[in-house]
């Protein structure tokens, strides 16, 4: 089902860019409703396989052209990554990634088919005006087993096509709480600058604590990925999270930020 434009609120954001530069920025995306968001989570597939397909289907739903829709055959998996790339006006590329396989006996409704459904909204969001980077939207198959997608992904790249890449964001298992920061290695400016949004903008934030080694085992089993009354929960979780953690402004804020990272000839 094609989304309807009547559904589509446009949204001309006037922001003021903090990062390096004090200069206002004229930022527009399309907005997804949070119906729309909630009906392709409740859109999950029980087996891999099966959602490996769902993911094509909504990219083609939201509008991604055949051409720019690619299967990537991986090595050791059985399902391809799913990709669709979003050409901006420079080949600097922001890689927007979540894995879309579960746990055998998982529902992987929330890890992660919370994250991998929101890909082609995401795209769609962004899809209108162009933009400065290229996006590249990409689920991941395999995570489970060891990375097996995104190892593949970042291996058939070439150096070049590496050198390209300015940032890689990672949806994984969202929703379910306030946001959190754990640094393990990160970059101290992008620790700063999230604390500086939550700040402004009064959003719950705890952290940042400092990971030693950073589990997703752990966290898969603290999170309690299985078990169907998580998932009604986590639902509802998802619902604040569209409302109330992930709302236009912050949305906005972030691709402020996005939109100023550097770009060869931008
Ligand atoms: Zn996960």
């Amino acid at each position: 089902m094609r989304l309807r434009y009547s559904r589509i609120i446009v949204l001309t954001l006037s922001l003021l860019v903090t990062w390096g530069s004090s200069a206002r920025a004229q930022l527009e995306f399309l907005a997804v409703e949070k119906d729309v968001v909630e009906q392709r989570f409740r859109r999950n597939k029980f087996g891999n396989g099966k959602r490996s397909k769902e993911v094509t289907t909504l990219f083609e739903e939201t509008g991604c052209p055949r051409e720019h829709l690619s299967l990537e055959k991986v090595k050791r998996s059985s399902n391809p990554n799913v990709a669709c790339t979003l050409p901006g006006t420079t080949d600097a590329v922001i890689v927007v990634g979540a894995h879309f396989d579960a746990v055998e006996t998982s529902s992987g409704a929330i890890d992660n088919w919370s994250g991998a459904s929101l890909l082609p909204s995401l795209y769609f969001s962004l899809s209108h005006p162009q933009r400065k980077h290229t996006f590249v939207f990409i689920g991941f198959t395999d995570e489970e087993k060891g990375l097996f997608g995104s190892k593949f992904y970042v291996k058939q790249l070439t150096d070049e096509a590496k050198s390209k890449v300015r940032a890689m964001i990672n949806l994984d298992t969202l929703g379910l709480s306030p946001t959190k920061i754990g640094v393990s290695g990160a970059n101290p400016g992008l620790v700063d600058a999230i604390g500086t949004v939550a700040g402004a903008m009064k959003l719950p934030m705890s952290g940042p604590s400092r990971i030693k080694s950073w589990s997703l085992t752990s966290l898969q089993q603290r999170l309690m990925k299985t078990g169907g009354r998580l998932v009604k929960h986590a639902r509802y979780y998802l619902v604040l999270l569209a409302e109330g953690h992930l709302n236009r402004r912050l949305f906005g804020e972030m691709l402020a930020r996005l939109a100023a990272l550097p770009a060869p000839g931008g």
